[in-house]
Parts: structure tokens; sequence; C-alpha cells
């Protein structure tokens, strides 16, 4: 009987603490619907995985945050390329940075970039360099191909508009920083690219950094995997 209440007390404790943690931050609970205009929680990252399966909801997301984006129409190439919930997005609205070229990339892509910017980029730009990121530049995200540009082995995330390649980012003040030159090293650029890679994990199924290997040396690889909510993420 004892045994039986201590466990029950246990119980009870355990509860009250999930549920005041869950009124003071709802983006950490599985359960709450992800806002992208919210705090990034432990959670967050697997509730943008699965928009991959809710384009519209996705879109929704989008609208609710104040992105401006014009929806594509779907697109089938071959057996393995393709999408059906491009946006490209407007620099204008809640994003307040450019893309460089103009980007086009599946919703849940754009959703992760959005939440990265608000609460990981510019954070840290205003830390460590001191100003405001006004554009990012990128190698692009749809591309029908196979991993590393291969004749055989999986597809590309590429080839479904699941995946973006960032390689710099250009500031207020005229900074440029580039994954292929300021990655390496220890001075305030560096430690920015770094804490923007650690964001990232927060936010995309997979991210490759420089210190995954040699391919990845002039960009980081964001993508939104269609693993579902639930499956395996990768942040190297
Ligand atoms: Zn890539």
């Amino acid at each position: 009987m004892l045994r039986f209440l201590v466990v029950l007390a246990l119980f009870v404790a355990a509860a009250f603490v999930v549920f005041v943690h869950a009124r003071r931050a709802p983006q950490d609970m599985p359960w709450t619907r992800l806002d992208l205009g919210q705090p990034i929680g432990l959670f967050t990252g697997r509730k943008l995985a699965g928009l991959t399966q809710a384009p519209a909801r996705c879109r929704a997301l989008l609208d609710r945050a104040g992105v401006r984006f014009t929806a594509e129409p779907a697109r089938r190439e071959g057996g393995h390329c393709g999408y059906d919930d491009l946006v490209e997005l407007d620099p204008g609205g809640a994003l307040a940075a450019a893309w460089r070229p103009e980007l086009k990339t599946a919703c849940p892509v754009a959703a992760g970039l959005s939440v990265w910017l608000w609460e990981v980029v510019q954070p840290a730009a205003q830390h460590y360099i001191g100003s405001r990121v006004v554009a990012v530049d990128h190698y692009g995200s749809y591309n029908c191909r196979r991993m590393y540009g291969a004749n055989r082995g999986p597809w590309s995330e590429h080839a479904t508009a699941d995946a973006i390649d960032v390689a710099g980012f250009r500031f207020a003040d005229g900074t440029r920083i580039t994954i292929k030159r300021d990655w390496k090293g220890d001075d305030a650029r560096a430690t920015f690219l770094h804490v923007a890679r650690n964001g990232a994990c927060k936010l995309f199924s997979t991210v490759l950094s420089p210190d995954y290997n040699a391919a990845h040396a002039d960009h980081l690889h964001l993508d939104q995997a269609r693993r579902g909510e639930w499956g395996w993420r990768a942040c190297r």
C-alpha cells in the first residue's frame, strides 16, 4: 500500500511539473500545434518535418507567421523527381531578408528557414557580427539528381525540393560571410556560422556542414527529408 502511495505521489508530482512547463513553454510539448512565431521548442523540428505530409497546413502556417510567398504549381519529372508543395519566398513581409538568387523551395523547408532566420541567424548575427543579415546566398533547392550527383544510389532530397544549400550571408553593414572562407578558424565569423549550423539542427531533419565531408566544404545542406515526424535526424 505504501509503495502504491509513493508511486502515485511521484506520478502526480511529475504530471504537475509537465503541466506547469506546458503552460509556460507550450512549444516544448509534443502535442501542441506548431506556430512558426513561437520560440524553438523540443519538438519544433519534428513538427516541421511532419509538414512534408501536409502542404496546405504548411502554407497556412507561413501565412499566419507573415511570410509572403507564391505557391507554385505541382511538377513531376520521371519517377523520382518533382514536388507538390513548392513556394517562392518574397523577401518582404515578416521574413525581412532576401535570397540570392530568389528562392523556390518546398514549403516545410521555407518554414524551417523562416524560424531559423528569426530565432537563430538574426540573434547570432547581432551578437557575433553586430549587424543584421539582409540576404542569404544559396546554391538552390530543387534539382533532379541523386545524392552527390552520382549515376546510381539514393535520390537526393533536392530531387523533391526538400533541401537547400546555404552558401553564406550578407549583412546590413556590408559584411559578407561565406561557409567556404569563414567556417574554419576561431574568430567571430566562424563562431557565427557554427551557431547557425547548430541552430539549424533543431529545425531540419538533416544538416550537413563542412564538418561532415569535403563535399560540403562550401555550404550547409539543410533538408526536411520525408522520414515522418518521428524519423531519424542527422546533424553533422
Ligand atoms: Zn544539398
